[in-house]
């Protein structure tokens, strides 16, 4: 790294001094914008333009010569390729050295000035345009590959094999979703290209093609300077590196890459390992930049030579999240007449062998069912090549592939993974941090691996406590498919194949104001609703029993993304606490935040549940679930027989917790739910008003259901419509689901890392779409 300190500062007086005593230049010296060094613009009398350059003191001798010796190579090898001649100082050198008051020496050049406008400056990018652009750099690139130096192979930050080294910095990246970005993308590089890195072809390129760098006349590529990051390594980086400035700013990001790509290839032919990697480095590149511009602003607070191109990075980098990397294969490959990827086995052999060993009730979802193949943050990725903005995916809860889970769970997979019966620090800090966010009292975990065993405990805990057995639900409830719990499951035991209700479980109704008993306009519904309960405990009475425990999802899912009306939770508790049972909250859907205003559903209702069950967006889609109780309701349930779970609370699964909390927080995606789901809440309820068939739009941060009926009097369930809207949604790249006992009842309950962006183009598409009905 350049020495920041070792800035040479010189007047332009001194300059002009050095330009005419070492070089014989007589000429006025006019500052060039630079950072770490100066650069000047010579002009003589006649009319004549050089450039001066003072290296920063900092500057190795033998890395000015390997720029020059590069030049000189392309000049004697590619004359077509014009770029800055070096001129001899009086004394026949290309470089002298002048020294500052402070004793610092610094080495000086003077090239010749290339005339022309930067790339950067012609706007629109003709496909003519980059296609010379292409083309010169491959032509470079060829003169380059019989080119040697001893310096070559030098240490340097912006070469790609030092990408992750920078990886470091991106904590000084301010904005957290452009934090998270760059991380991704740094992740993408060092699982996609680094392993095979090494093997892609190598020699020496010029590895800052930036459109700062490159001239043009509008028409042809007329020239390209700055040859300071000269370096020898693999040559895809030269053209990933330019293609990420011609990138910038394009309607269409990969058809301009790809006319570079394609020109390229037609005088430098590319490997297809090479084309392949092409998305993912440009992706590390505006990763590495982000971090670098970063990390100086840290540094030096007041200079923001560096931002100019930084708005650029942002957008691109924003944009390229949202870009199926299958795609940009496809697309690049098919530039280089290379053979279209094959992503595994065709679909149709796929679900042939699905039929015949995967068990037939576990569905497909949609008509045309979906081959996804990857996933970053809220968008899914599938084999063709399409984008999806998933809006239903409230498992992977901080986003799909989010960098800090992912490197969570690789790190301490590669450290342990072991049961819970050693000491280890994980199981602890995390069992810490989780009853950190909630009430006092629920002091004690149990670490499980999925929200129905988390709901069997929460089961057995209360039936060990109370000593009975039978239970209250919620109508169209699911807690999950253990045997034990499809029995409070009236989603399921209702359901087409279902045994119907158990004489131990009670049904209440469900507390919908939109089409239940009680309706908005009803003061009491909420106290309404909850004396259902107290009516199904004096029906346990009634068998001489007495209640174990009433379940309840704090927002109604299954039951059609139901918000409670508010007392109604806390009313329902007491009835069941005044009859000595236990209060359960099943936070697997809606917990951890996604309700904005709260960590916990149940907080919105400010109910205090006895126990609490989560799972789905604890680990981010890894299978870990957990139980969280008071002492007493634990400390009853030692009652000698062990509970052991093999996979429970392993390290690896407590890393991966810790890393969603942290990300969480770090991401503020809380409040993000909270603003994000207000906007889309407000912007479907204008729809509302614009679309009969939207009879109701409820919810809490980002989980929201949108409820179709025929008829608004009637509220006649419009499920086929509902349905079909998910489909036309899904053609349109946005991923919806239905629910609710009638069907009728569109989800949304996306990774809250969606922005106010996505939000808009959902409601947009669904305007659209309803028009149409
Ligand atoms: N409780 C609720 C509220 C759920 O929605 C689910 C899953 N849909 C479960 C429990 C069961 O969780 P799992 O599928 O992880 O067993």
């Amino acid at each position: 790294l350049l020495d920041q300190t070792k800035t040479p500062r010189f007047t332009t007086e001194q300059t002009q001094q050095f330009t005419r005593e070492l070089y014989g230049i007589a000429a006025t010296a006019e500052p060039l914008e630079s950072y770490i060094d100066q650069n000047f613009l010579l002009r003589t009398e006649a009319g004549t333009c050089f450039v001066f350059k003072i290296a920063n003191a900092s500057e190795q001798q033998d890395l000015l010569d390997l720029q020059n010796q590069a030049m000189m190579h392309l000049h004697k090898n590619a004359p077509e390729i014009t770029c800055p001649e070096i001129l001899p100082s009086r004394n026949g050198n290309f470089t002298e050295a002048v020294t500052d008051a402070q004793g610092n020496t610094f080495q000086t050049r003077v090239l010749s000035y290339l005339p022309g406008k930067f790339l950067s400056e012609i706007t629109p990018h003709s496909p003519d345009l980059l296609a010379d652009f292409g083309k010169f750099l491959g032509k470079m690139d060829r003169a380059f590959t019989n080119f040697v130096h001893p310096a070559m192979q030098r240490y340097f930050d912006w070469d790609f094999h030092n990408a992750l080294h920078m990886r470091k910095y991106t904590q000084h990246i301010k904005d957290s979703s452009l934090r998270r970005l760059a991380e991704y993308f740094y992740l993408q590089f060092e699982s996609e290209v680094l392993p095979g890195f090494q093997q892609l072809p190598a020699q020496v390129i010029h590895n800052d093609a930036n459109d700062y760098n490159v001239l043009s006349d509008g028409k042809r590529i007329t020239g390209i300077i700055d040859f300071g990051d000269v370096i020898f390594t693999q040559r895809i980086a030269e053209l990933s590196i330019a293609c990420t400035y011609m990138m910038m700013g394009k309607t269409d990001p990969i058809a301009a890459a790809a006319a570079v790509v394609r020109a390229y290839h037609a005088v430098h032919p590319l490997q297809t390992a090479e084309t392949d990697a092409i998305y993912f480095l440009v992706g590390a590149r505006l990763a590495m930049s982000l971090s670098k511009s970063a990390a100086f602003k840290h540094q030096n607070p007041t200079n923001d030579y560096i931002a100019i191109s930084e708005k650029m990075v942002m957008a691109l980098i924003e944009r390229l999240i949202e870009i199926n990397p299958e795609y940009a294969r496809r697309i690049f490959r098919n530039a280089c007449h290379m053979p279209t990827p094959k992503t595994g086995r065709d679909s149709r052999s796929l679900l042939q062998s699905r039929r015949e060993h995967i068990g037939k009730n576990l569905s497909i979802s949609y008509r045309q069912p979906l081959r996804i193949v990857r996933g970053a943050m809220q968008y899914l990725f599938d084999n063709s090549g399409k984008t999806y903005l998933d809006c239903v995916n409230n498992v992977c809860h901080v986003g799909h592939c989010h960098p800090k889970v992912v490197r969570a769970l690789h790190n301490q997979a590669a450290r342990l993974n072991t049961n819970t019966r050693y000491l280890h620090e994980n199981i602890v800090e995390y069992a810490e941090r989780l009853t950190a966010t909630l009430p006092d009292h629920l002091s004690v975990c149990f670490f499980v691996n999925s929200g129905s065993e988390a709901n069997d405990l929460a089961l057995r805990l209360a039936r060990n406590f109370t000593g009975q057995k039978d239970c209250i639900v919620i109508d169209a409830a699911y807690h999950g498919n253990l045997s034990s719990i499809i029995e409070l499951s009236p989603y399921k035991f209702n359901g087409p194949g279902g045994a119907g209700c158990p004489e131990t479980t009670q049904v209440v109704a469900m507390p919908d104001l939109y089409r239940g008993a009680y309706r908005r306009d009803d003061p009491e519904a909420a106290l309404k609703y909850a004396a259902h309960v107290k009516n199904a405990i004096d029906a346990i009475h009634a068998r001489g029993r007495r209640v174990a425990a009433f379940f309840a999802e704090s927002l109604l899912g299954c039951g059609g993304q139901i918000v409670l009306p508010a007392g109604y939770l806390q009313a329902a508790f007491q009835h069941v606490r005044n009859a000595g049972g236990l209060c359960i909250s099943d936070e697997v859907q809606v917990g951890f935040g996604r309700v904005g205003s709260h960590w916990w559903g149940f907080e919105t209702q400010n109910a205090v549940p006895d126990i609490v069950t989560m799972g789905k967006p604890i680990g981010n889609g890894h299978p870990v679930a957990a139980v969280v109780t008071t002492s007493e309701i634990a400390d009853a349930f030692a009652n000698g027989m062990e509970y052991f779970n093999t996979f429970g609370g392993n390290p690896v699964s407590c890393a991966v917790g810790m890393a969603v909390l942290d990300v969480i927080e770090q991401e503020a995606l809380r409040e993000n739910a909270m603003e994000v789901g207000r906007h889309l809440l407000a912007q479907l309820r204008e729809l509302q008003k614009k679309h009969a068939l939207i009879g109701d739009v409820r919810g809490m941060g980002l989980f929201i259901g949108v409820e179709l009926v025929s008829d608004r009097e009637t509220l006649t369930p419009a499920a086929n419509e509902a349905s079909e809207i998910v489909n036309h949604m899904k053609k349109r790249g946005i991923l919806l689901s239905t629910d609710g006992p009638l069907h009728n009842v569109i989800k949304i309950k996306p990774p809250l890392v969606i922005n106010k962006i996505n939000a808009n183009r959902i409601v947009n598409e669904l305007d659209d779409i309803l028009d149409e009905f």
